[in-house]
């Protein structure tokens, strides 16, 4: 990152995600803090897949090296947003995943969405977090327009794999 000497330590943009929190560690850092936290409060807990999914796709350099992972965060993501209430489909996504599917990993995206974590980080009410990491999923879910229809294949494959599996879920 050129230039990031000059500025302040928690100006530093990720290079990721462009959050201004100290670079790409004190991004990583807001996230462990968050994921931390999602251990406090049933609200933040039950958010926290979908902070994870979210963050995830905004570091696809580190939490999408693999195809599976790629995949896995991509289809969780495609499913914590236009499948919110649907708990059973989102966890049989990692097992659809531990079978035999076929994953290819499409490009690497460079603009990620508008909202980063920081914004989410800055919220000081449960309220506001909960209407803030939506909208932040939202925004990195736009921003993979070009990857929607692809996502949506693979959760139909996920839904595939549960009814041949016989799967029941998993509370
Ligand atoms: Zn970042």
């Amino acid at each position: 990152m050129p230039a990031s000497k000059t500025i302040a330590a928690g100006q530093v943009p990720c290079p990721s995600c462009g959050a201004r929190l100290g670079g790409r560690e004190g991004c990583q850092s807001a996230f462990d803090q968050l994921s931390a936290e999602a251990w406090t409060s049933p609200g933040r807990g039950a958010l926290h897949n979908l902070v994870v999914d979210t963050y995830a796709m905004q570091h696809v350099e580190e939490y999408g090296r693999s195809p599976k992972s790629y995949a896995a965060h991509l289809t969780a993501l495609c499913c914590g947003v236009e499948h919110a209430a649907d708990q059973k489909l989102y966890w049989a996504i990692s097992r659809w995943l531990d079978g035999s599917a076929a994953v290819g990993k499409p490009p690497l995206i460079t603009r990620r969405g508008g909202l980063t974590i920081a914004d989410v980080y800055a919220a000081a009410r449960e309220d506001a977090y909960a209407d803030l990491v939506r909208r932040w999923a939202r925004e990195v879910w736009a921003a993979y327009a070009d990857q929607q229809k692809l996502a949506r294949t693979w959760l139909d494959a996920v839904r595939a794999h549960m009814t041949s599996a016989g799967f029941r879920g998993k509370s």
